[in-house]
């Protein structure tokens, strides 16, 4: 199978899997924010991180297949929120538990204002070597409208410093569709990003999540709901003017750029957009391995509890799993699609489905292919022993449409073994 892009599966073997490290602390929680992440609990820091410790020793005795670590991504919440030294010993803990490939892509996301130059030389001499910042946009009115507490200065600040430190993978994130943002603002904001040489961008648009201030305010009509018009022709506009800047537009949200001939993708996102497996640990972290997708409990204090507690649970799951998901054959097709055809030039590709599945993708999607074919949303691209299914350029803003078609399908009559999904919620 050729790749695309670096890393992912050597015929049918995955030679190497990713794992999640989930720290859910923020100084201050954003008024958008649903992810599962808590401000004022900073006195279970340390806690957490011997549950973290205890659980990555145990996920790394449990599993029963040899692996190699290939990414690490710290996600949050704010892991730059931690003390340098935690995040020194999170590193350490994995180096001991698991074997770490030598290329090993050591992501960690790190908000503008919980940051500096020596604290970032510490991360880097630990082995992080791709940093993640939260730039969101660089007009102080939406900052503070989306309660960030760094300003523009500050990811200027953030991004120098990270450079000096060594940091030869940078990416920002940006959120477009803000209310009140306009175009001008956005393109603004593209361009102060552009202009700090970042090696990677995501561009979000926001959605207004259940639970969250942004959707109180919405319903009081103290802000307006997202223009989409507006959020379509941000959208396009940050296509085009990436695409002039050489970035390569590899994932819908996800833009890369190359350096020494190679390309600077997310090697941790891309792990789970080519349905590969992964280890997930922390409070609510999830994972996917041997045909198991494990959930962990979200809370701190009962994550802490449960490693604590150190109970044994169904394989591949650790103390701290709230759910371990087998999933059937057919979930993992209807999954597979969903995530892969995010992948705007890769897609899916026909030969390795039929490998990992025993079926070829027309023989169990046949019709929805050919609607949404037909309706110019999906396209077959390729030479014959390399056909992939993909987005077409048109239906790069109508993903969430197409994957919908994916999800909830009856089983076709030719599967023949039924196997179906069962769920063991943990008492
Ligand atoms: S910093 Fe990120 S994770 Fe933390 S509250 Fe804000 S948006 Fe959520």
């Amino acid at each position: 199978m050729r790749e695309i892009y670096p890393y992912g599966m050597l015929g049918n073997m995955p030679t190497k899997i990713s794992l999640y490290i989930h720290i859910p602390f923020c100084r201050h929680r954003c008024a958008y924010c649903d992810f599962n992440t808590y401000a004022g609990q900073e006195n279970l820091i340390p806690a957490y991180l011997k549950a973290l410790q205890a659980e990555i020793e145990q996920v790394a005795a449990k599993l029963r297949f040899s692996f190699e670590i290939g990414t690490i991504f710290l996600g949050g919440g704010t892991p730059s929120y931690l003390p340098v030294e935690g995040l020194q010993e999170i590193l350490d803990t994995c180096r001991k538990a698991f074997c770490i490939s030598e290329d090993c892509e050591i992501s960690l996301e790190a908000n503008p204002g919980t940051v500096n130059r020596d604290g970032l030389s510490q991360l880097r001499r630990a082995g992080f070597n791709r940093i993640s910042m939260g730039m969101q946009s660089a007009n102080i009115n939406e900052l503070r409208l989306l309660e960030r507490e760094h300003d523009p200065i500050a990811v200027i600040h953030a991004a120098e410093s990270a450079r000096l430190a060594g940091f030869k993978n940078l990416n920002l994130d940006l959120i477009f569709g803000i209310p009140g943002q306009t175009m001008d603002t956005w393109k603004q904001s593209i361009h102060f990003a552009l202009g700090l040489k970042p090696d990677h961008l995501s561009l979000y648009a926001l959605t207004i999540e259940h639970g969250t201030p942004f959707k109180r305010w919405v319903e009081r009509g103290f802000i307006s709901s997202p223009d989409d018009d507006l959020a379509a022709d941000q959208y396009e506009y940050a296509c085009q003017v990436l695409e002039e800047a050489g970035f390569d537009h590899y994932e819908i949200s996800n833009w890369a750029l190359k350096s020494n001939n190679q390309s600077m993708v997310c090697l941790h996102n891309l792990q789970y957009w080519r349905y590969q497996p992964y280890i997930g640990v922390g409070a609510g972290a999830h994972g996917f391995l041997e045909n198991h997708r494990t959930i962990n409990v979200r809370g701190i204090k009962a994550y802490i509890d449960r490693m604590m507690l150190a109970m044994e649970m169904p394989y591949p799951a650790s103390s701290a799993a709230d759910q371990v998901i087998e999933l059937d054959l057919w979930t993992q097709m209807q999954e597979k699609m969903m995530v892969g055809l995010r992948l705007l030039k890769e897609g899916v590709e026909a030969d390795p489905f039929a490998q990992k599945f025993g079926f070829e993708m027309e023989e169990v999607f046949g019709e929805r292919i050919s609607k949404l074919t037909g309706q110019g949303l999906l396209e077959w691209t390729g030479s014959s022993n390399q056909r992939r299914l993909r987005l077409t350029r048109r239906a790069w803003l109508l993903g969430n449409r197409v994957f919908r078609e994916f999800v909830g399908l009856p089983e076709p009559a030719v599967l023949r073994k039924k196997i179906h999904s069962t769920t063991t919620r943990v008492p």
